[in-house]
């Protein structure tokens, strides 16, 4: 069965311009992309004006709470969840209960996520040490056989420069990335937001910014001594970003994330104590939103991550110094960069395939499934025109915890095609 994707909007990485065409798919692969296809009289055509075909999103930070926390989301939830937002790839991160830190348990997540929609797809990392506790190397070898494709501590930063430092000499030997989480941990004390005018005004303990920077400088320096290719999760300040940038211009392997919460929000938003405010690193300052936006249009991001995590109602709705700590976005990242970004002309849609789609699956060294013929059909097509309203009853994620909630947001995820296979059509 062919099928005709007609009158599109095509995205690409290589262009912050859209081209407009045709995409014909067969079998799971695109056999045709033109302006205009003609003379194909046996496929189903689907009638794309107006919409934006890009390819489909791969997310390297999501948490999916598997194993031992399936009251929050497990990894058919979180596939679901994931397909919701375009996303058909993910990297699951290891702080689980008990945490992913040996081959056994990379093979069981591994075996669980094939029996999802896009089980194919799905990835996990491993820990770096075992239990996440800093102290002992978990065993590196044995889940990079497994199938782990990433190792971290996330969550919590390897606090003993001297354990990170063998851990990256095993990392840079086997040939697979080490992200950190930045951090340090006598800075954060029991901080709960940033530390800054809104956190003194608020009385909550707030983690200054320093707590993230200083260990961002720390890792960098071992990444360069060790030679190992070093990804800094989750940036939340301009200082930070410019120390990576800086270590890039002197040829050091690292690589970083930035999640679309903190470009989208500051700590003023916290407003009356809302806990869907709450994540580490926290929420910074509206200065901080403008120069990392202006950081990821001039490339010293190299991928957007959402740090999709899951909490209860149950754990949420505890006051902001209790409640735990992150937030929801599988679901709500590709609306809301549109809502926020995109549809303002802040941002486009050729940076949109590049860091969320292409660069996250090179770090993963997957090949990226850019729209073009002889390519495999892995794309969505969003909607500009149309508008999404995040209820509970639209998300897939078995928790809601996130500042979108009930919100009404301009644009929506309209279909979304994996290996040729229509996995929501709405
Ligand atoms: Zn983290």
């Amino acid at each position: 069965m062919k099928r005709l994707y007609r009158n599109a909007q095509i995205a690409s990485e290589d262009s912050s311009k859209l081209m407009h065409g045709d995409v014909l798919v067969e079998a799971g692969f695109i056999i045709g992309v033109a302006a205009e296809i003609t003379g194909v009289t046996d496929a189903e055509v689907i009638d794309c004006t107006g919409r934006i075909l890009l390819p489909s999103l791969f997310d390297i930070h999501v948490h999916a709470r598997e194993p031992g926390q399936e009251q929050k989301e497990n990894i058919a939830s979180c596939a679901e969840a994931a397909i919701n937002g375009g996303v058909t790839g993910f990297v699951m991160m290891p702080n689980t209960s008990p945490a992913i830190d040996n081959a056994g348990v990379v093979r069981t997540l591994l075996e669980s996520a094939r029996s999802t929609r896009i089980g194919a797809s799905l990835y996990t990392s491993g820990a770096i040490t075992k239990g996440r506790k800093g102290e002992e190397l978990a065993g590196i070898a044995g889940m990079k056989a497994a199938g782990a494709v990433m190792l971290t501590d996330d969550g919590f930063p390897v606090d003993n420069p001297q354990v990170l430092r063998r851990a990256m000499e095993y990392a840079r030997d086997f040939d697979i990335p080490l992200s950190s989480h930045c951090e340090v941990k006598e800075l954060s004390g029991k901080g709960c937001m940033h530390e800054g005018k809104v956190s003194y005004a608020l009385g909550l303990p707030g983690i200054p910014s320093i707590s993230e920077e200083i260990c961002i400088s720390r890792d960098i320096r071992l990444a360069e001594y060790t030679g190992v290719h070093l990804n800094i999760q989750h940036v939340t300040t301009a200082e930070g970003m410019g120390t990576i940038k800086r270590a890039k211009d002197r040829g050091i392997r690292v690589t970083c994330e930035i999640a679309p919460h903190h470009l989208m929000f500051n700590h003023e938003d916290i407003g009356d104590y809302d806990t869907n405010y709450k994540m580490n690193p926290p929420l910074r300052t509206k200065e901080d939103n403008a120069l990392l936006l202006q950081g990821l249009k001039d490339g010293w991001f190299d991928v957007i991550a959402t740090d999709h995590a899951p909490h209860t109602p149950f754990e949420k709705n505890q006051d902001f110094a209790s409640a735990p700590f992150g937030i929801t976005g599988l679901e709500t990242a590709l609306t809301s960069l549109y809502d926020a970004f995109i549809s303002k002309d802040i941002l486009d849609w050729g940076l949109i395939v590049k860091r969320y789609s292409a660069e996250p699956r090179r770090l993963m060294k997957l090949a990226p499934v850019p729209i073009k013929e002889g390519g495999i059909a892995d794309f969505i097509l969003f909607n500009p025109g149309r508008t999404t309203t995040f209820t509970r009853e639209f998300m897939k994620s078995k928790s809601f915890n996130t500042p979108f909630l009930n919100k009404t947001l301009q644009g929506m995820v309209e279909r979304v095609i994996y290996r040729g296979e229509e996995l929501l059509a709405r």
